[in-house]
């Protein structure tokens, strides 16, 4: 009692709680009150559903994530969001020494798993916009409504350079070209705020109480993989390393990035999460970078084939190779226990474990973590906000790459007339506002429909923007007798890809499913049509393009529908450029600009301008 008594004494007035004291002299009066089971606990982040209060304070879990669209309850409201977060977070300031925990999300298309959040283009279609300046006001956007439900960090930017359209995740990369992706990391000032003039390289910056900590993903070479299969092997030369897949790395951590999440791929026969070479001696020690290494989703179980097979080797390897924090959902006793046998064997140096919490708690009392824990509802209205929409329409609208105009090029078709007697719209994607946001988007694999969360679908928005005596007919798939007889003036016809994330999006053929194709046949081969392609990478489009007078992708535009039709009617001119190589038929890939074999139906950089209309 009284050894206790003396010691929580000294720790109230514990030099690490002091704001106005240097963060290394902070880190290292923390780092020594600590015990093997604190500083393991710092390493550990479970899923939201294990982090029961008493869980926190048993165990000193040092953060927590809502995995792919984890929610605590279905359209869950901000409050809800911030309650359960602070919560959590009670438990853990109420040990020892109130160390608080982290809280993460995915949010990498602005806050996408929140109910009633902006829901901004996927990363294909920023990469088109070649504006990163815009991409930094998305940043920011995002931040604040992470901010609003109590989150103080995103699992963003993912800066994978996608080399091969099959890959499922082609659609979280700006660009198969590394330039483009380096400008993007624009995003991490957005979320973290810039840093200031005399920072030193490489150590982690966030801005304040309205900038979340950011996760440049996934660490190296996830874009490279063979044939685009998701999570395999890249092979790739060291030329090839450093000049595609590392640049972006760079710019990251140029620009302060707080965190760099390692990818469950291989590169060159070494899985990612065991590989020291990369994540110390370069990343670390080249690079000098001073955030911390989390692992992706049980990545450290996918060391062995099958996952799992061999746990203790897994957490041991991973851990030696420069793994800091460890993304353990369910398993986290297991992990706990291990991870301390290993350490008090000797198998993991405690100069390793001290290294990884000295990172964590210098991204913790970096971002004013220590000195602001709780959250309140002073963000509350930026969630879904008018200014925050008004930004993602405006980047739907830089977003649209216009891949023909017109059969013969006096003949453009966009921008289309607002008035006229009666157009048809039709198509799967025309009225779906859930295929419009594709994957990462409420749930993990994304969803179907309108009833998910606030938005415009590009239906709705079309028959916003045309002339009020202009008859709208929706018809989703509609047969050529009835396209022939109702005397429309042209058509409207978005179809495209239906929403997947991850494994479940690596295709090999890349069509676009039924009934897309038929509707483009019915319909362009009985009058004027201009084709929307609503996507997460380039489709086969070629069979179809002689039959089609217009041609847009559309990428995945989010909630803001009303970007498309702002460009499609005139009111903006088309800007927006291929980031991608857009091939002909599949077996051409993969293909990239500089390829030998390059020939492409539309080349990277690719892109039709249109005048705005008069009106
Ligand atoms: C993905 C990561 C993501 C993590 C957490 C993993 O499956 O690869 O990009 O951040 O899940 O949801």
């Amino acid at each position: 009692g009284l050894l206790y008594l003396c010691c929580w004494a000294a720790m109230a007035d514990a030099k690490y709680k002091d704001p106005k004291l240097p963060i290394g002299i902070r880190i290292k009066d923390l780092l020594n009150h600590m015990t093997l089971a604190e500083k393991i606990g710092q390493m550990t982040q479970i899923e939201r559903k294990n982090a029961t209060v008493d869980v926190m304070k048993k165990f000193f879990i040092g953060s927590v994530l809502s995995g792919g669209g984890s929610t605590p309850k279905t359209n869950a409201s901000a409050a809800d969001w911030i309650n359960m977060v602070n919560e959590m977070q009670k438990g853990s300031l109420s040990t020892r020494l109130g160390i608080p925990m982290i809280y993460g999300i995915d949010a990498v298309h602005g806050h996408n798993n929140v109910y009633k959040a902006t829901i901004f283009p996927h990363n294909v279609g920023l990469g088109a916009t070649r504006d990163p300046d815009l991409v930094k006001r998305i940043g920011a956007a995002t931040a604040l409504e992470v901010r609003a439900t109590g989150i103080p960090y995103a699992f963003a930017p993912c800066i994978a350079v996608c080399r091969d359209p099959r890959w499922g995740r082609c659609y979280e990369s700006y660009s198969e070209d590394p330039m483009i992706v380096q400008q993007m990391t624009e995003l991490i000032p957005g979320l973290q705020g810039d840093i200031p003039a005399n920072s030193r390289k490489g150590v982690p910056y966030v801005g304040g109480k309205d900038k979340v900590a950011a996760c440049a993903k996934h660490f190296v070479g996830d874009g490279g993989t063979v044939n685009g299969i998701n999570e395999n092997n890249t092979v790739a030369s060291g030329h090839d390393v450093y000049s595609i897949h590392m640049p972006a790395y760079y710019n990251s951590i140029i620009k302060g990035v707080s965190t760099v999440m390692a990818s469950y791929s291989s590169l060159n026969g070494v899985k990612m999460h065991a590989n020291r070479a990369m994540l110390t001696d370069f990343l670390k020690d080249t690079l000098h970078f001073r955030g911390f290494v989390i692992s992706d989703w049980e990545g450290i179980d996918r060391i062995t084939s099958p996952a799992h097979a061999n746990y203790t080797y897994s957490i041991e390897a991973s851990i030696n190779a420069g793994v800091d924090m460890v993304m353990v959902p369910y398993n986290y006793p297991e992990f706990l226990n291990d991870l301390t046998d290993l350490v008090n064997k000797k198998a993991i140096p405690m100069s390793r474990i001290d290294d990884a919490v000295r990172r964590i708690l210098r991204v913790k009392f970096s971002m004013g973590l220590f000195e602001n824990p709780l959250s309140d509802h002073s963000f509350a209205d930026k969630l879904g906000c008018k200014e925050h929409r008004e930004l993602a329409r405006e980047a739907v609208r830089k977003s649209l790459v216009l891949l023909k105009n017109g059969k013969s090029p006096n003949q453009p078709l966009v921008p289309l007339p607002k008035k006229a007697p009666k157009i048809l719209v039709a198509g799967t994607h025309a009225d779906n506002l859930g295929y419009q946001c594709g994957g990462w988007t409420i749930e993990w694999q994304g969803l179907s429909g309108n009833n998910m969360t606030d938005g415009t679908t590009i239906l709705k928005a079309i028959k916003a923007t045309v002339d009020p005596s202009t008859n709208v007919i929706f018809e989703e798939n509609p047969t050529p007798d009835f396209v022939k007889s109702q005397g429309f003036s042209y058509a409207v016809v978005i179809v495209g890809e239906v929403p997947y994330a991850e494994t479940n999006g690596d295709s090999l053929n890349l069509t676009i499913p039924e009934p897309g194709p038929t509707t483009i046949t019915n319909v362009c081969g009985a009058i004027k049509c201009v084709v929307v392609v609503v996507s997460g990478r380039p489709v086969v489009i070629e069979p179809y393009v002689q039959s089609i007078d217009a041609l847009v992708v559309a990428w995945l535009p989010g909630s803001e529908g009303q970007g498309v039709a702002d460009v499609l009617f005139g009111d903006y001119r088309f800007t927006g450029r291929l980031a991608r190589t857009w091939f002909k038929s599949v077996d051409q890939l993969p293909m990239s600009l500089g390829d030998a074999h390059y020939d492409p139906l539309f080349p990277f950089g690719f892109g039709l301008e249109t005048k705005p209309n008069s009106h």
